[in-house]
């Protein structure tokens, strides 16, 4: 890593003061995003749906949520951990992806059936860099000893 705030791009004449990391080396904003959505499009042309997603990609599209999107208290959320290295059942589809993420609900609502699990439902658009919350499916996992 440089110690300037010079754009790593070649060419690249930016200094910009709040620079983004990417891979250890420092971008302007529109560079990073160049790079970043270059390797994000790489990654998923490289999957061939039918099984388990290459995991950089699975990374990258949670880091883009992360870095993206405002997710807000009791609406269904994200985060670049919980779509990394809690998800399954990942499926190509003609937009993107699906996938269902595992969470661990800390506190009990009232009213609502008691778990231990909760499994979500997400559809990922590659053109639009959306999300969409599909549905959910509680779950009581316990194993008891
Ligand atoms: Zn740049």
């Amino acid at each position: 890593m440089k110690n300037s705030n010079k754009c790593s791009f070649p060419g690249c004449k930016c200094q910009d003061f709040s620079f983004w990391l990417y891979k250890w080396d420092k971008y302007c904003k529109a560079h990073y995003n160049q790079i970043f959505l270059d390797d994000l499009h790489a990654q998923y042309a490289l999957w061939g749906g039918k099984s388990e997603p290459p995991d950089r990609l699975k990374y990258l599209i949670g880091r883009y949520y992360s870095e993206n999107v405002t997710a807000f208290i009791g609406k269904p959320s994200l985060t670049k951990a919980i779509v990394h290295t809690r998800s399954y059942g990942w499926k190509k589809t003609k937009a993107g992806a699906v996938f269902t993420t595992i969470r661990y609900p800390i506190n009990k609502r009232y009213g609502e059936p008691y778990a231990n699990e909760v499994h979500q439902k997400w559809s990922f658009n590659i053109s639009s860099m959306k999300y969409k919350f599909l549905s959910e499916e509680k779950k009581e996992n316990l194993v008891m000893v």
